[in-house]
C-alpha cells in the first residue's frame, strides 16, 4: 500500500464557472484508523452539482465558502483496507462521504456496506445511489406518476434526469427529455429509451417543445430552474405537477436567477413540490427493491462520464459545471472490481 494520500484542494477561491486550475493536489500521510473506525481506499469519486454549492458555502452551517487548501466534500465508493468496526472488514466495499482524495478514515456507523454482486459498484453513486433515490422520490412519491401521463424532465442525460424518465416509462408514462445538444438528445432516446428529447439550445426552442407535446405535459421534473422552468410550465396541462429538484442554471452564478411569473402556476392550477433527497434516506431499501432488478436485467440503463486519476478531478468537475458531462460524472481511481 502507498504511504501518501493525495487529495484535491482549492488552489484559490472559486469564482463563477470552475476551471481546472482552481484545484491542485495536496499530499498528506494516510491517517490511521482507531477503535470504531475503518481505513478506506477510494475506487470511485462522485462528482455532483451540489458540490458547487458546497464550494460556495451554501451547504455549511456558517455559509462560508471553501478557501484555498480546503478539500471539497463528496461521496466515494471505497474498499475497506483496515477495520476496527464490525460493520465491514478488509476487502468489503462501502459508500462514504470521503471527499476528493485517495484514502479516508470513516466512523463505522457512517458507512453503507455495498453488495458488489447485486450491481456494478459505480452504480451505487448514480442510478442506484443518491441521484437514483432522488428520481424515485420524484416519480413515485411526489408526482405519483400514472400510466398514460406525459412527463417532461430537464438535464435528461444526467443521472437524476435519465432515471426519472426511465422509472416513469416503466410506470406506463411517456417520458420527454430536455437536453443541451442534439447528440445528448440522440443518446437520451437511443440509450435510455425516452419517447422524445428536445434540444433546448436549438434556434426553434421553445416552439419545438410545444410541437413535441401536442397533448401537453402532466408532470415536469425540474433540474435546472430559470427560463427552462418557465418554458416548461407554459406547456403544462391544468392541474399538473411540477417537482422542483435542482437549480443548476444558478449554481455558478446566483445572480442568474429568473423570477417565475406567479400567474402561470395559478392560471394552470399547478401543484409545485420541492424535493430534498435526504428526506428519503430511510426509504433506500424500497427504492433499491424497485429499481435494482431493472438495472440488473438491463431494462433501466445508466450512462457514465468517467475520468481517471485523482489529478483529473478538478478538470472533470469543471466539465460538469460547464454542462459538458454526458451522464453520471465520476472519477475512477481503481482498481475496478472484475466480475
Ligand atoms: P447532471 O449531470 O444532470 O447535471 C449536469 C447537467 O445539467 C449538464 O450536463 C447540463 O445538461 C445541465 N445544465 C443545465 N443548465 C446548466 C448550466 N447553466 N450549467 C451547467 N449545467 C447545466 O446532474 P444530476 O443528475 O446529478 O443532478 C441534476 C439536478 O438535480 C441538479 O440540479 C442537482 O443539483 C439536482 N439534485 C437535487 C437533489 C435534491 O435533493 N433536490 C438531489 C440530487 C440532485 P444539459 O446540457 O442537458 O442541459
Amino acid at each position: 500500500m502507498q504511504e501518501i494520500n493525495r487529495r484535491v484542494v482549492l488552489s484559490r477561491p472559486v469564482q463563477g464557472v470552475p476551471v481546472a486550475s482552481d484545484f491542485e493536489i495536496a499530499e498528506t500521510p494516510i491517517a490511521k484508523p482507531f477503535q470504531g473506525e475503518m481505513l478506506l481506499r477510494h475506487i470511485y469519486l462522485s462528482l455532483d452539482p451540489w458540490q458547487r454549492s458546497a464550494i460556495a458555502g451554501r451547504h455549511s452551517a456558517d455559509g462560508a465558502p471553501l478557501r484555498s487548501g480546503d478539500m471539497p466534500p463528496g461521496e466515494v465508493i471505497g474498499e475497506v483496507v483496515e477495520s476496527h468496526h464490525p460493520k465491514a472488514q478488509p476487502g468489503d466495499y462501502v459508500r462514504f462521504m470521503g471527499g476528493w482524495q485517495e484514502y479516508s478514515v470513516a466512523l463505522g456507523e457512517d458507512v453503507i456496506k455495498l453488495d458488489p454482486e447485486q450491481a456494478p459498484l459505480s452504480t451505487y453513486l448514480g442510478v442506484l445511489g443518491m441521484p437514483g433515490l432522488t428520481a424515485w422520490a420524484s416519480v413515485t412519491q411526489l408526482a405519483k406518476v400514472q400510466s398514460g401521463q406525459t412527463l417532461l424532465v430537464s438535464a435528461a442525460l444526467g443521472p437524476v434526469g435519465s432515471t426519472v424518465g426511465q422509472i416513469a416509462t416503466k410506470l406506463g408514462a411517456t417520458a420527454i427529455g430536455l437536453a443541451g445538444s442534439d447528440e445528448k438528445c440522440r443518446r437520451v432516446i437511443e440509450e435510455t429509451g425516452f419517447a422524445a428529447c428536445i434540444n433546448y439550445k436549438s434556434d426553434d426552442y421553445p416552439e419545438s417543445l410545444r410541437s413535441a407535446v401536442p397533448n401537453g405535459v402532466d408532470v415536469y421534473h425540474d433540474n435546472v430552474g430559470g427560463q427552462m422552468l418557465i418554458d416548461a410550465i407554459n406547456v403544462m396541462n391544468d392541474y399538473g405537477t411540477v417537482v422542483l429538484c435542482g437549480l443548476i442554471s444558478q449554481y455558478n452564478d446566483a445572480s442568474a436567477a429568473v423570477n417565475l411569473p406567479m400567474a402561470l402556476p395559478i392560471m394552470k392550477r399547478l401543484t409545485m413540490k420541492g424535493l430534498v433527497v435526504y428526506d428519503y434516506n430511510d426509504r433506500q431499501q424500497e427504492f433499491f427493491d424497485l429499481v435494482a432488478p431493472w438495472v440488473q436485467d438491463g431494462s433501466v440503463k445508466y450512462v457514465e462520464d468517467r475520468a481517471t486519476e485523482i489529478i483529473s478531478t478538478g478538470g472533470h468537475f469543471a466539465r460538469l459545471m460547464r454542462g459538458e458531462n454526458t451522464g453520471k460524472s465520476l472519477v475512477v481511481l481503481g482498481p475496478e472490481r472484475v466480475g
